[in-house]
């Protein structure tokens, strides 16, 4: 760790240094690829909500590349498993059973429906995201299919599956303190917009202050990385985050890329063994540990309620829940953290309304939803 860690902070530094966008490569999305048929929106009653318990028993049955196989998983007990660098194929159907979240069904040769109590995922071979209730989140893995048979890697299936069937539930409190860190500030401003002189460290902070008071009435106390115009280090926001002991972190962005690109994303921190969403060139060491790493599944849950809120009530088009390892300011968090882009400056449509008050009031508003 200290190796990497040394290696990698003037990179991660310099990476964040150039700002949010989107690499163009990147931005390829799915073009080409079959696209996962998107279930009907099957969201659960308020009256079973509290039903929302989760089999915390991993799957049992292993299917390697090549003919079926089926294997005890060993030590494997009652908690999430821990990451496996090998590559290990589930059945999914299989997986999904044995883990008592529900069963598979073929929509074509190609997609798949896994039917849950809380809800529908939808699959597509090679489809690099898949949908859950609506809304995507991307697979460190994209589905297989052998002899018919849809695969999953066990990656996903316990760092994104397992843990999306959670979203339902409120976030943990903890002692009731969450960070919110306006992103850039100061001599850092971030993106421009693509309609003049205004940029991400001022949009991004009045999100913030918006934010602020919409959690103190929900019972959090909110803690500020930053309330004003200031340069901040990424270690600055962290050691904020770090002395008030703050339970949840929040980092607030907006993204730009080149024409085309717009919508939401909301990061957190890729699980070891698996290669994340957006590298912007860095490199993505896949077995390292980061210290967020020891909060993935609250991780995915954190962003699996803000994200599907911010698509409710704000009404963007969605890029998907996404995994990076080079955002030091979650990546190095030893709390749950997300990392939310609220929109595409580089996008004349997203830039107008990103710089009206009512639309990062709406952001604000869904943020302060998500936790309740
Ligand atoms: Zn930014």
């Amino acid at each position: 760790m200290p190796r990497f860690h040394l290696f990698l902070v003037p990179v991660l530094i310099a990476a964040w240094l150039q700002g949010c966008g989107t690499s163009q490569w990147e931005r390829g999305g799915v073009t080409g690829l079959p696209a996962p048929v998107e279930p009907a929106n099957r969201p659960i009653p308020a009256e079973r909500q509290a039903e929302v318990v989760v089999d915390r028993q991993p799957g049992s049955m292993i299917m390697r590349p090549g003919p079926p196989e089926t294997a005890p998983v060993s030590g494997r007990q009652n908690n999430i498993p821990q990451p496996d660098l090998t590559p290990t194929w589930l059945s999914l159907a299989q997986w999904a059973s044995e883990s008592g979240l529900g069963n598979v069904q073929s929509i074509s040769t190609n997609q798949f429906h896994l039917t849950t109590h809380w809800g529908v995922f939808g699959f597509a071979e090679r489809a690099p995201y898949a949908i859950f209730n609506g809304w995507q989140f991307r697979l460190g893995y994209p589905v297989r299919i052998s002899d018919g048979i849809p695969l999953i890697h066990s990656l996903d299936a316990e760092k994104n599956l397992r843990p999306l069937v959670t979203s339902y539930e409120r976030v943990p409190r903890g002692n009731g303190v969450i960070c919110i860190d306006a992103g850039h500030g100061g001599s850092h401003s971030g993106t421009k917009s693509a309609l003049g002189e205004f940029f991400e460290k001022s949009y991004a902070l009045d999100w913030a202050l918006r934010l602020q008071p919409l959690l103190e009435q929900r019972g959090w106390r909110v803690v500020l990385t930053r309330s004003d115009d200031r340069t901040m280090s990424l270690e600055e926001r962290i050691r904020v985050a770090d002395q008030a002991d703050a339970h949840l972190f929040i980092s607030l962005h907006f993204n730009a890329a080149g024409p085309g690109a717009a919508g939401l994303e909301t990061y957190c921190t890729t699980p070891r063994g698996m290669p994340s969403t957006l590298t912007r060139g860095y490199s993505d060491p896949m077995s390292a540990t980061m210290p967020n790493n020891h909060f993935d599944t609250p991780n995915i849950h954190l962003a699996a309620r803000v994200h599907s809120a911010l698509l409710r009530h704000v009404g963007m088009a969605d890029r998907g829940i996404r995994r990076a390892r080079f955002m030091t300011v979650i990546a190095q968090q030893k709390r749950p953290a997300v990392l939310i882009e609220g929109g595409y400056l580089s996008d004349p449509g997203e830039a107008r309304q990103i710089g009206t008050g009512s639309y990062r009031q709406k952001l604000a508003e869904a943020v302060a939803m998500a936790l309740q």
